[in-house]
């Protein structure tokens, strides 16, 4: 079916009595009961950035910045793969306080010791770094356009753009990773019409996973006094994402338990398919502080004891894309000829 931008802005308001059921039973029906696992190791807190809404911005000076030794990174996911979980996410802020060699070698050594998958979440980089890092083996690339409206975008990152973004995602999958996007939802100022074009960008970028996952204000940030967003607003988002973008990974993010105590939980029963673990030794995660939470509870453990709770078994395998492998060939192939895909204007507006 093909949405419009008026049919998902009007869903995306008045909701319905069986939205998030129907978007539980399209879930079911693209990637099956079994749910995914993924655990984030946030290697490094340090971030040349200012995003007004989060934690790690360059201007939070009085933040202790670090990055995990390389051996400590490597214990973690030890840990990680023991716990069950097939997908280790590599996140850090943008900036340059590692190189890109040592990160292609931390990635070199976790596919060659681990069964896992690796997604990295390190923000815009060069294209050299995303080439070096594919090449070391990393699997999947996670860059959130964070909000379509254009006008949104450049008041909430004084220093980056979202053509910049959207470009990055485009060289990512011509590596030949897989790629994801998302967006935040209940930015101040932030409108139905500007969360359904967040879905369309998505569905436009032909991405193969999709965080969309709540603000949540965090102290010290030009945002801390918004409004939390309700959490059957941010629920309807992950639902309608769900009906809109099909056979694609959504994941329940650590944001939904910030937002409601049994937010993930209900994520995952509104459209989600995939559930996050922190992994990040509890020294460092009081520092990775893009948002408040209650950080200690986001383990594997009680991952798992939430889809026990749900009766949903753990995904065995690493969950790779859902669009057939060939499909990603051809993509590939056509682009290289092609050269570089350029991301139509008219899924952003100002
Ligand atoms: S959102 Fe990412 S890029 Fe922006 S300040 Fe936070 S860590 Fe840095």
């Amino acid at each position: 079916m093909r949405w419009t931008r008026d049919e998902i802005t009007s869903l995306l308001e008045q909701g319905g009595r069986d939205l998030l059921a129907e978007a539980d039973a399209a879930r079911r029906k693209h990637c099956g009961d079994a749910v995914h696992l993924r655990g984030i190791v946030e290697f490094s807190n340090a971030c040349s950035r200012n995003c007004a809404y989060c934690g790690l911005r360059r201007e939070n000076a009085a933040l202790p910045r670090y990055t995990m030794p390389a051996d400590e990174i490597l214990r973690v996911v030890a840990e990680g793969e023991r716990e069950g979980v097939r997908t280790i996410v590599l996140q850090s802020g943008e900036s340059d306080a590692y190189h890109d060699q040592w990160l292609a070698e931390v990635i070199t050594a976790i596919k060659h010791r681990f069964d896992v998958a690796v997604t990295l979440c390190v923000g815009v980089r060069p294209p050299d770094s995303y080439r070096a890092w594919r090449q070391a083996g990393a699997d999947r690339y996670l860059l959130k356009h964070e909000t379509a409206n254009t006008t949104l975008y450049r008041n909430l990152h004084p220093d980056s753009r979202l053509q910049q973004r959207l470009a990055g995602l485009n060289r990512l999958r011509l590596f030949g990773y897989q790629i994801g996007t998302g967006n935040i939802i209940g930015l101040p100022g932030q409108t139905f019409r500007d969360l359904a074009s967040d879905i369309l960008l998505t569905r436009r970028l032909d991405v193969d996973m999709a965080a969309f996952g709540p603000l949540v204000p965090c102290s010290g940030t030009p945002l801390a006094n918004t409004p939390t967003v309700k959490i059957e607003m941010a629920l309807r988002v992950v639902a309608v994402a769900r009906l809109v973008l099909g056979a694609i990974h959504i994941p329940a993010t650590t944001a939904f338990d910030a937002v409601a105590p049994d937010g993930r939980e209900r994520a995952l029963r509104s459209g989600a398919n995939v559930m996050m673990a922190n992994l990040t030794p509890p020294r460092y995660r009081e520092l990775y502080q893009i948002y408040p939470s209650h950080r200690a509870s986001n383990t594997a453990v009680r991952a798992k004891a939430v889809l026990a709770c749900l009766g949903r078994p753990l995904a065995i395998d690493c969950g790779h894309s859902l669009r057939p492998v060939q499909e990603a060939e051809v993509y590939r192939k056509e682009h290289d000829l092609l050269g570089e895909l350029q991301v139509p204007e008219e899924d952003c507006h100002a």
